[in-house]
Protein backbone atom coordinates (compact mmCIF):
# COMPACT_ATOMS: atom_id res chain seq x y z
CA UNK A 1 0.00 0.00 0.00
CA UNK A 2 2.74 2.27 1.30
CA UNK A 3 4.56 1.61 -2.04
CA UNK A 4 1.97 2.50 -4.42
CA UNK A 5 1.07 5.32 -2.16
CA UNK A 6 4.69 7.71 -1.63
CA UNK A 7 6.87 5.69 -4.03
CA UNK A 8 9.64 6.53 -2.39
CA UNK A 9 8.62 10.51 -2.37
CA UNK A 10 9.37 10.79 1.62
CA UNK A 11 13.30 10.09 1.68
CA UNK A 12 13.61 13.51 -0.08
CA UNK A 13 10.72 15.22 0.45
CA UNK A 14 11.24 14.43 4.29
CA UNK A 15 14.77 15.52 4.44
CA UNK A 16 14.26 19.53 2.82
CA UNK A 17 11.23 20.28 5.08
CA UNK A 18 10.83 17.95 8.01
CA UNK A 19 9.86 20.06 11.42
CA UNK A 20 10.08 17.90 14.65
CA UNK A 21 6.61 19.40 15.04
CA UNK A 22 4.51 18.84 12.29
CA UNK A 23 5.59 15.69 9.91
CA UNK A 24 4.58 15.86 6.51
CA UNK A 25 1.11 14.55 5.11
CA UNK A 26 2.97 11.50 3.90
CA UNK A 27 4.00 10.73 7.08
CA UNK A 28 0.94 11.61 9.17
CA UNK A 29 -0.71 8.94 6.68
CA UNK A 30 1.41 5.92 7.38
CA UNK A 31 1.03 7.18 11.41
CA UNK A 32 -2.66 7.06 10.90
CA UNK A 33 -2.94 3.90 8.74
CA UNK A 34 -0.65 2.33 11.74
CA UNK A 35 -2.92 3.63 14.29
CA UNK A 36 -5.90 2.55 12.67
CA UNK A 37 -4.20 -0.79 12.76
CA UNK A 38 -2.94 -0.64 15.90
CA UNK A 39 -6.68 -0.43 17.19
CA UNK A 40 -8.34 -2.36 14.81
CA UNK A 41 -6.09 -5.45 14.99
CA UNK A 42 -4.12 -5.70 17.93
CA UNK A 43 -5.29 -4.13 20.70
CA UNK A 44 -8.52 -6.21 20.90
CA UNK A 45 -5.96 -9.75 20.69
CA UNK A 46 -2.45 -8.16 22.89
CA UNK A 47 -3.72 -9.85 26.35
CA UNK A 48 -4.45 -13.11 24.26
CA UNK A 49 -1.48 -12.96 22.43
CA UNK A 50 0.42 -11.97 25.82
CA UNK A 51 -1.65 -15.09 27.78
CA UNK A 52 -0.55 -17.73 25.37
CA UNK A 53 2.67 -16.65 23.92
CA UNK A 54 1.49 -16.32 20.80
CA UNK A 55 3.30 -15.52 17.72
CA UNK A 56 0.78 -12.86 16.20
CA UNK A 57 1.20 -14.34 12.41
CA UNK A 58 -2.56 -13.08 10.64
CA UNK A 59 -1.27 -9.79 11.56
CA UNK A 60 2.12 -10.10 9.98
CA UNK A 61 0.22 -11.51 6.62
CA UNK A 62 -1.61 -8.14 7.04
CA UNK A 63 1.02 -5.75 8.12
CA UNK A 64 2.98 -7.48 5.32
CA UNK A 65 0.08 -6.33 2.49
CA UNK A 66 0.36 -3.24 4.24
CA UNK A 67 4.11 -2.63 3.38
CA UNK A 68 5.13 -2.34 7.06
CA UNK A 69 7.64 -5.97 7.22
CA UNK A 70 10.19 -4.75 4.32
CA UNK A 71 9.43 -0.56 5.39
CA UNK A 72 13.24 0.43 4.21
CA UNK A 73 13.86 -2.08 1.82
CA UNK A 74 13.78 -1.02 -1.97
CA UNK A 75 11.29 -1.44 -4.06
CA UNK A 76 12.63 -4.12 -6.39
CA UNK A 77 12.79 -6.43 -3.57
CA UNK A 78 9.36 -6.35 -2.37
CA UNK A 79 9.84 -3.37 -0.03
CA UNK A 80 8.43 0.47 0.79
CA UNK A 81 11.42 2.13 0.27
CA UNK A 82 10.84 4.43 3.26
CA UNK A 83 13.00 6.26 5.76
CA UNK A 84 13.89 5.34 9.24
CA UNK A 85 11.81 8.07 10.32
CA UNK A 86 8.68 6.82 8.62
CA UNK A 87 10.20 3.17 10.08
CA UNK A 88 9.68 4.96 13.72
CA UNK A 89 6.37 6.17 13.61
CA UNK A 90 5.09 2.16 12.21
CA UNK A 91 7.08 0.98 14.99
CA UNK A 92 5.64 3.20 17.55
CA UNK A 93 2.39 3.30 16.65
CA UNK A 94 1.82 -0.86 16.68
CA UNK A 95 3.25 -0.65 19.88
CA UNK A 96 0.55 1.63 21.12
CA UNK A 97 -1.51 -1.74 20.55
CA UNK A 98 0.67 -4.16 21.31
CA UNK A 99 4.40 -4.16 22.42
CA UNK A 100 5.13 -7.60 21.45
CA UNK A 101 4.43 -6.97 17.86
CA UNK A 102 6.03 -3.54 17.74
CA UNK A 103 8.93 -5.54 18.93
CA UNK A 104 8.68 -8.37 16.08
CA UNK A 105 8.06 -5.45 13.43
CA UNK A 106 10.99 -3.36 15.03
CA UNK A 107 13.81 -6.41 15.22
CA UNK A 108 12.79 -7.87 11.90
CA UNK A 109 13.07 -4.62 10.21
CA UNK A 110 15.86 -2.53 11.80
CA UNK A 111 18.26 -5.68 12.15
CA UNK A 112 17.34 -8.53 8.97
CA UNK A 113 15.22 -6.30 6.26
CA UNK A 114 17.38 -3.00 6.67
CA UNK A 115 20.96 -4.34 7.36
CA UNK A 116 19.84 -7.02 3.88
CA UNK A 117 18.71 -3.75 1.86
CA UNK A 118 21.28 -1.62 2.54
CA UNK A 119 24.53 -4.28 2.21
CA UNK A 120 23.34 -6.95 0.24
CA UNK A 121 24.88 -7.97 -2.78
CA UNK A 122 22.11 -7.54 -5.56
CA UNK A 123 22.25 -11.54 -5.65
CA UNK A 124 21.47 -12.15 -2.22
CA UNK A 125 18.68 -9.87 -2.20
CA UNK A 126 17.72 -11.57 -5.09
CA UNK A 127 17.69 -14.68 -2.98
CA UNK A 128 16.99 -13.96 0.24
CA UNK A 129 14.02 -11.36 -0.09
CA UNK A 130 12.71 -13.28 -3.19
CA UNK A 131 12.43 -16.98 -1.93
CA UNK A 132 10.27 -15.67 0.58
CA UNK A 133 6.80 -14.26 1.19
CA UNK A 134 6.80 -10.21 2.26
CA UNK A 135 5.96 -11.13 5.74
CA UNK A 136 8.43 -14.05 6.26
CA UNK A 137 10.74 -12.81 9.19
CA UNK A 138 14.20 -12.68 9.61
CA UNK A 139 16.66 -12.71 12.59
CA UNK A 140 19.75 -10.92 13.73
CA UNK A 141 21.80 -13.58 15.67
CA UNK A 142 24.89 -11.23 17.33
CA UNK A 143 24.56 -12.16 21.00
CA UNK A 144 25.61 -15.25 22.92
CA UNK A 145 25.60 -16.14 26.54
CA UNK A 146 29.06 -15.30 27.47
CA UNK A 147 29.15 -12.05 24.35
CA UNK A 148 26.37 -9.80 25.16
CA UNK A 149 27.06 -6.13 25.96
CA UNK A 150 31.00 -7.81 25.44
CA UNK A 151 29.70 -8.91 22.06
CA UNK A 152 33.47 -8.92 20.93
CA UNK A 153 34.00 -11.83 23.39
CA UNK A 154 31.53 -14.22 20.90
CA UNK A 155 33.45 -17.29 19.91
CA UNK A 156 30.90 -19.38 17.53
CA UNK A 157 33.44 -20.05 14.84
CA UNK A 158 33.60 -20.14 11.51
CA UNK A 159 36.35 -21.84 9.08
CA UNK A 160 36.21 -21.92 5.80
CA UNK A 161 36.16 -25.07 3.52
CA UNK A 162 36.30 -25.26 -0.20
CA UNK A 163 33.55 -22.55 -1.25
CA UNK A 164 31.71 -22.84 2.18
CA UNK A 165 32.54 -21.22 5.72
CA UNK A 166 31.33 -24.01 8.42
CA UNK A 167 29.64 -22.74 11.13
CA UNK A 168 30.01 -24.06 14.90
CA UNK A 169 28.95 -22.41 17.97
CA UNK A 170 25.76 -21.14 19.68
CA UNK A 171 23.67 -18.16 19.37
CA UNK A 172 21.72 -16.78 22.27
CA UNK A 173 18.46 -14.34 22.74
CA UNK A 174 17.51 -14.92 18.78
CA UNK A 175 14.12 -12.46 18.74
CA UNK A 176 11.61 -14.60 16.43
CA UNK A 177 14.11 -17.55 15.90
CA UNK A 178 11.06 -19.76 16.30
CA UNK A 179 8.92 -18.38 13.43
CA UNK A 180 11.65 -17.27 11.33
CA UNK A 181 13.28 -18.79 7.94
CA UNK A 182 16.47 -17.00 7.15
CA UNK A 183 18.56 -14.59 9.15
CA UNK A 184 22.09 -13.27 10.04
CA UNK A 185 24.33 -14.68 12.00
CA UNK A 186 27.90 -13.62 13.68
CA UNK A 187 30.69 -15.75 13.78
CA UNK A 188 34.66 -14.98 14.39
CA UNK A 189 37.07 -16.69 11.40
CA UNK A 190 39.86 -16.18 13.92
CA UNK A 191 39.45 -15.64 17.64
CA UNK A 192 42.85 -14.20 17.97
CA UNK A 193 41.27 -10.94 16.22
CA UNK A 194 39.04 -9.88 18.66
CA UNK A 195 37.04 -7.69 17.08
CA UNK A 196 38.75 -7.83 13.60
CA UNK A 197 37.92 -11.35 13.00
CA UNK A 198 33.83 -11.36 13.23
CA UNK A 199 32.16 -11.82 10.28
CA UNK A 200 28.80 -11.35 9.25
CA UNK A 201 27.04 -14.32 7.45
CA UNK A 202 23.37 -14.77 5.64
CA UNK A 203 21.57 -18.04 7.06
CA UNK A 204 18.56 -19.89 5.42
CA UNK A 205 17.34 -22.12 7.57
CA UNK A 206 15.69 -24.51 5.11
CA UNK A 207 19.30 -25.21 3.90
CA UNK A 208 21.06 -25.36 6.75
CA UNK A 209 21.72 -28.77 7.96
CA UNK A 210 23.05 -28.60 11.31
CA UNK A 211 20.90 -25.86 12.67
CA UNK A 212 18.54 -26.83 15.65
CA UNK A 213 16.03 -23.52 17.30
CA UNK A 214 16.13 -23.96 20.96
CA UNK A 215 12.92 -23.78 22.64
CA UNK A 216 11.69 -20.09 23.11
CA UNK A 217 12.63 -18.48 26.75
CA UNK A 218 9.93 -17.71 29.29
CA UNK A 219 9.75 -14.48 29.66
CA UNK A 220 8.42 -11.19 31.66
CA UNK A 221 7.01 -9.21 29.00
CA UNK A 222 6.70 -9.06 25.03
CA UNK A 223 5.39 -12.78 25.56
CA UNK A 224 4.04 -13.09 21.92
CA UNK A 225 7.51 -12.90 20.72
CA UNK A 226 9.83 -16.15 20.64
CA UNK A 227 13.56 -15.57 21.79
CA UNK A 228 15.36 -18.84 21.58
CA UNK A 229 18.77 -19.78 20.99
CA UNK A 230 20.68 -21.07 17.65
CA UNK A 231 22.67 -24.34 17.80
CA UNK A 232 25.21 -24.40 15.00
CA UNK A 233 26.44 -27.67 14.61
CA UNK A 234 28.60 -27.67 11.62
CA UNK A 235 26.41 -25.81 9.53
CA UNK A 236 28.09 -25.02 6.23
CA UNK A 237 27.16 -21.25 4.58
CA UNK A 238 28.52 -20.82 0.74
CA UNK A 239 30.70 -18.32 0.48
CA UNK A 240 28.71 -16.19 -1.48
CA UNK A 241 26.45 -15.76 1.45
CA UNK A 242 28.88 -13.86 3.47
CA UNK A 243 27.34 -10.52 4.18
CA UNK A 244 29.77 -7.44 4.09
CA UNK A 245 33.94 -7.68 4.86
CA UNK A 246 35.27 -10.80 5.52
CA UNK A 247 36.23 -9.33 9.31
CA UNK A 248 33.85 -6.61 9.07
CA UNK A 249 30.66 -7.82 11.06
CA UNK A 250 31.67 -5.99 14.06
CA UNK A 251 31.75 -2.72 12.49
CA UNK A 252 28.70 -3.27 10.18
CA UNK A 253 26.94 -5.28 13.50
CA UNK A 254 27.51 -1.61 16.06
CA UNK A 255 26.45 0.60 12.57
CA UNK A 256 22.92 -1.53 12.31
CA UNK A 257 22.12 -1.66 16.09
CA UNK A 258 22.69 2.32 16.55
CA UNK A 259 19.44 1.60 14.00
CA UNK A 260 17.87 -0.67 15.62
CA UNK A 261 18.12 1.56 18.45
CA UNK A 262 15.26 3.84 17.00
CA UNK A 263 13.16 0.92 16.25
CA UNK A 264 13.49 -0.34 19.98
CA UNK A 265 13.44 3.32 21.80
CA UNK A 266 10.05 3.57 18.97
CA UNK A 267 8.51 0.59 20.67
CA UNK A 268 8.91 2.09 24.18
CA UNK A 269 7.64 5.40 23.26
CA UNK A 270 3.85 3.37 21.58
CA UNK A 271 4.01 1.56 24.82
CA UNK A 272 4.71 4.84 27.04
CA UNK A 273 1.92 7.02 25.09
CA UNK A 274 -0.56 3.71 25.66
CA UNK A 275 0.27 3.54 29.10
CA UNK A 276 -0.74 7.60 29.75
CA UNK A 277 -3.91 6.99 27.54
CA UNK A 278 -4.92 4.27 29.90
CA UNK A 279 -4.49 5.93 32.48
CA UNK A 280 -6.37 9.33 31.82
CA UNK A 281 -9.05 6.99 30.49
CA UNK A 282 -9.29 5.08 33.95
CA UNK A 283 -8.74 8.18 35.92
CA UNK A 284 -11.86 9.68 34.26
CA UNK A 285 -14.32 7.55 34.86
CA UNK A 286 -13.17 6.38 38.39
CA UNK A 287 -14.70 7.82 41.39
CA UNK A 288 -12.99 8.64 44.57
CA UNK A 289 -13.69 10.58 47.53
CA UNK A 290 -16.54 11.88 45.71
CA UNK A 291 -15.09 13.42 42.57
CA UNK A 292 -13.31 11.47 39.49
CA UNK A 293 -9.24 11.05 39.97
CA UNK A 294 -9.04 13.01 37.70
CA UNK A 295 -9.50 16.10 39.81
CA UNK A 296 -6.78 14.91 42.09
CA UNK A 297 -3.82 16.95 42.07
CA UNK A 298 -1.63 14.23 42.58
CA UNK A 299 -2.91 11.99 39.88
CA UNK A 300 -2.57 15.44 37.29
CA UNK A 301 1.05 15.94 38.30
CA UNK A 302 1.62 12.08 37.60
CA UNK A 303 -0.04 12.89 33.98
CA UNK A 304 2.02 15.84 33.42
CA UNK A 305 5.19 14.06 33.96
CA UNK A 306 4.14 11.39 31.55
CA UNK A 307 3.46 13.85 29.10
CA UNK A 308 5.84 15.84 29.34
CA UNK A 309 8.60 13.13 29.52
CA UNK A 310 7.16 10.63 26.02
CA UNK A 311 6.76 14.22 24.54
CA UNK A 312 10.37 14.59 25.58
CA UNK A 313 11.70 11.08 24.35
CA UNK A 314 9.62 11.92 21.17
CA UNK A 315 11.66 14.43 19.86
CA UNK A 316 14.75 12.76 20.55
CA UNK A 317 13.44 9.58 18.93
CA UNK A 318 12.46 11.89 16.08
CA UNK A 319 15.85 14.01 15.97
CA UNK A 320 18.12 10.95 16.07
CA UNK A 321 16.10 8.87 12.75
CA UNK A 322 16.16 12.67 11.03
CA UNK A 323 20.27 12.39 11.99
CA UNK A 324 20.30 8.96 10.31
CA UNK A 325 18.31 9.45 7.09
CA UNK A 326 20.45 12.51 6.52
CA UNK A 327 23.86 11.06 7.12
CA UNK A 328 23.84 7.67 8.08
CA UNK A 329 25.33 7.64 11.10
CA UNK A 330 23.90 9.26 14.27
CA UNK A 331 25.53 7.21 17.13
CA UNK A 332 25.05 9.15 20.00
CA UNK A 333 21.45 10.66 18.99
CA UNK A 334 20.49 6.75 18.79
CA UNK A 335 21.70 6.17 22.37
CA UNK A 336 20.27 9.11 24.07
CA UNK A 337 17.12 8.35 22.29
CA UNK A 338 17.16 4.61 23.33
CA UNK A 339 17.98 5.66 26.67
CA UNK A 340 15.33 8.35 27.25
CA UNK A 341 12.32 6.44 25.43
CA UNK A 342 13.44 3.08 27.57
CA UNK A 343 13.15 4.79 30.76
CA UNK A 344 10.04 6.48 29.61
CA UNK A 345 8.05 3.81 28.96
CA UNK A 346 8.93 1.99 32.33
CA UNK A 347 7.82 5.45 34.38
CA UNK A 348 4.47 5.84 32.55
CA UNK A 349 4.08 1.96 32.70
CA UNK A 350 4.34 2.22 36.28
CA UNK A 351 2.88 5.97 36.80
CA UNK A 352 -0.08 3.92 35.11
CA UNK A 353 -0.47 1.45 37.30
CA UNK A 354 -0.49 3.47 40.27
CA UNK A 355 -3.19 5.74 39.11
CA UNK A 356 -5.51 2.50 38.64
CA UNK A 357 -4.47 0.70 41.93
CA UNK A 358 -5.44 -2.40 42.20
CA UNK A 359 -6.62 -2.61 38.84
CA UNK A 360 -3.25 -1.77 37.45
CA UNK A 361 -1.90 -4.98 39.37
CA UNK A 362 -4.40 -7.48 37.85
CA UNK A 363 -4.54 -8.52 34.10
CA UNK A 364 -8.09 -7.18 33.64
CA UNK A 365 -6.22 -4.25 32.77
CA UNK A 366 -3.35 -3.73 30.23
CA UNK A 367 -0.91 -1.79 32.38
CA UNK A 368 0.77 -4.83 34.35
CA UNK A 369 1.80 -5.60 30.45
CA UNK A 370 2.79 -2.23 29.68
CA UNK A 371 5.22 -2.40 32.42
CA UNK A 372 6.23 -5.81 31.55
CA UNK A 373 6.70 -5.52 28.06
CA UNK A 374 8.30 -1.56 28.75
CA UNK A 375 11.20 -3.52 30.69
CA UNK A 376 12.64 -4.97 27.84
CA UNK A 377 13.29 -1.97 25.68
CA UNK A 378 16.32 -0.92 28.39
CA UNK A 379 17.85 -3.98 28.34
CA UNK A 380 17.86 -5.54 24.47
CA UNK A 381 20.23 -3.62 21.68
CA UNK A 382 22.58 -2.63 24.15
CA UNK A 383 21.63 -1.92 28.07
CA UNK A 384 21.03 1.67 29.67
CA UNK A 385 24.57 1.52 30.80
CA UNK A 386 26.31 0.66 28.15
CA UNK A 387 23.99 3.78 26.25
CA UNK A 388 25.49 6.06 28.64
CA UNK A 389 29.15 5.18 28.29
CA UNK A 390 28.80 6.00 24.53
CA UNK A 391 27.37 8.69 24.96
CA UNK A 392 29.96 10.25 27.59
CA UNK A 393 32.48 8.47 25.33
CA UNK A 394 31.14 10.94 22.06
CA UNK A 395 30.33 14.21 24.55
CA UNK A 396 33.47 13.95 25.89
CA UNK A 397 35.65 13.80 22.54
CA UNK A 398 33.67 16.61 21.09
CA UNK A 399 34.81 18.60 23.74
CA UNK A 400 38.65 17.69 23.05
CA UNK A 401 38.18 17.85 19.48
C1 LIG B 1 13.99 -10.62 24.95
C2 LIG B 1 15.36 -10.44 24.39
C3 LIG B 1 15.52 -10.37 23.01
C4 LIG B 1 16.80 -10.23 22.45
N1 LIG B 1 16.94 -10.24 21.10
C5 LIG B 1 18.20 -10.27 20.57
C6 LIG B 1 18.38 -10.49 19.16
O1 LIG B 1 17.41 -10.58 18.38
N2 LIG B 1 19.64 -10.59 18.69
C7 LIG B 1 20.74 -10.48 19.50
O2 LIG B 1 21.86 -10.56 19.00
N3 LIG B 1 20.59 -10.26 20.85
C8 LIG B 1 19.35 -10.17 21.39
N4 LIG B 1 19.19 -10.00 22.75
C9 LIG B 1 20.38 -9.87 23.59
C10 LIG B 1 20.51 -8.48 24.21
O3 LIG B 1 20.89 -7.55 23.23
C11 LIG B 1 21.48 -8.59 25.38
O4 LIG B 1 20.81 -9.28 26.41
C12 LIG B 1 21.92 -7.22 25.88
O5 LIG B 1 22.77 -6.61 24.93
C13 LIG B 1 22.68 -7.30 27.22
O6 LIG B 1 23.63 -8.31 27.20
P1 LIG B 1 23.70 -9.36 28.43
O7 LIG B 1 22.35 -9.92 28.60
O8 LIG B 1 24.80 -10.32 28.15
O9 LIG B 1 24.02 -8.49 29.70
P2 LIG B 1 25.50 -8.10 30.23
O10 LIG B 1 26.35 -7.68 29.10
O11 LIG B 1 25.99 -9.21 31.10
O12 LIG B 1 25.17 -6.81 31.11
C14 LIG B 1 24.53 -6.93 32.37
C15 LIG B 1 24.66 -5.60 33.11
O13 LIG B 1 26.06 -5.31 33.35
C16 LIG B 1 26.30 -3.93 33.22
N5 LIG B 1 27.26 -3.68 32.11
C17 LIG B 1 27.71 -4.56 31.20
N6 LIG B 1 28.59 -3.97 30.36
C18 LIG B 1 28.70 -2.69 30.75
C19 LIG B 1 29.45 -1.57 30.27
N7 LIG B 1 30.30 -1.66 29.23
N8 LIG B 1 29.32 -0.39 30.91
C20 LIG B 1 28.48 -0.28 31.97
N9 LIG B 1 27.74 -1.30 32.46
C21 LIG B 1 27.85 -2.48 31.87
C22 LIG B 1 24.96 -3.28 32.95
O14 LIG B 1 24.40 -2.86 34.18
C23 LIG B 1 24.15 -4.39 32.34
O15 LIG B 1 22.76 -4.17 32.49
C24 LIG B 1 17.93 -10.10 23.32
C25 LIG B 1 17.75 -10.14 24.70
C26 LIG B 1 16.49 -10.31 25.24
C27 LIG B 1 16.36 -10.40 26.74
Amino acid sequence: MFRRIFSGKVQGYFIRQFSVCELPQELQDIQKTCRNFANRELKPVAAALDANSRFPAEQMKNLADLGLMRVTVDTEYGGSNLNMLALSLVVEELSSGCGATGSIVSIHNCLYADMLNRLGTKQQKELFFGKYPRETIGVFALSESDAGSDVAALDTMAVKEGDCWILNGTKAWVTSAAEAKSGIVFATVDSELKHKGITAFLLDFDQAAGLKVGNPEDKLGIRASSTCSLYLENVHIPVKNVLGPIGGGFRIAMEQLDRARIGIASQALGIAQAALETAVQYAKQRKAFGQSLLELSPVRMRIAEMAVRIESARLLVRKAACEIDRNGRATKACSMAKWIASETATFAAHNCQQILGGMGYVKNMPAERYYRDARITEIYGGVTDVQKAVIAELTIGEMNA
